[in-house]
């Protein structure tokens, strides 16, 4: 006989939570797919944000998957770097600590030996969908990644 207690009902909002982080994850998968070639072979120097001057900008959806992928890598909040590069890029491996949850903008924005960033044509579709998460989640467009993915952290907590 299963003795196991029977699972309560998610709430409306853990569903709607749920659905979303599931879109985000179908957004990541359908740029994998598309045929537009592309190869980042984890150099990290997109995510050396002070010496490019460029920081990814991540929608609430987004953090929300990239903190699940901090919390998965055995952390529980995000380290301090200071060296102005991703506090994401772990300090001894020099790796990204969430490549498989990484934001789309790191997924978009490739450095030139990886073939450059997309054209906004090539993707504007999944950055539509990824908008509507964030609207979904009462969220207020991009936000930097540092702050964005230590705000999801928090409200994991
Ligand atoms: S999340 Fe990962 S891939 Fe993106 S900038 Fe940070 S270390 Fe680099």
């Amino acid at each position: 006989m299963d003795m196991k207690a029977p699972r309560r009902p998610l709430t409306p909002y853990a569903e709607k939570l749920s659905a979303a982080l599931a879109e985000v994850r179908a957004v990541y998968e359908e740029l994998a797919r598309r045929p537009v070639v592309r190869q980042c072979t984890r150099q990290t120097l997109c995510c050396q944000f002070k010496l490019n001057g460029l920081t990814p900008y991540l929608t609430r959806g987004e953090a929300l998957v990239a903190a699940r992928g901090v919390r998965a890598a055995g952390r529980k909040a995000l380290p301090e770097r200071a060296d102005g590069a991703c506090p994401l890029l772990h300090p001894q491996t020099g790796r990204c600590m969430i490549y498989a949850d990484r934001p789309f903008g790191c997924r978009t924005h490739f450095c030139p030996a990886a073939g450059g960033p997309y054209a906004r044509g090539e993707v504007v579709d999944l950055i539509r969908r990824l908008e509507q998460v964030d609207a979904s989640l009462g969220g207020n467009g991009g936000r930097m990644l540092p702050g964005a993915v230590a705000a999801a952290l928090e409200e994991m907590k």
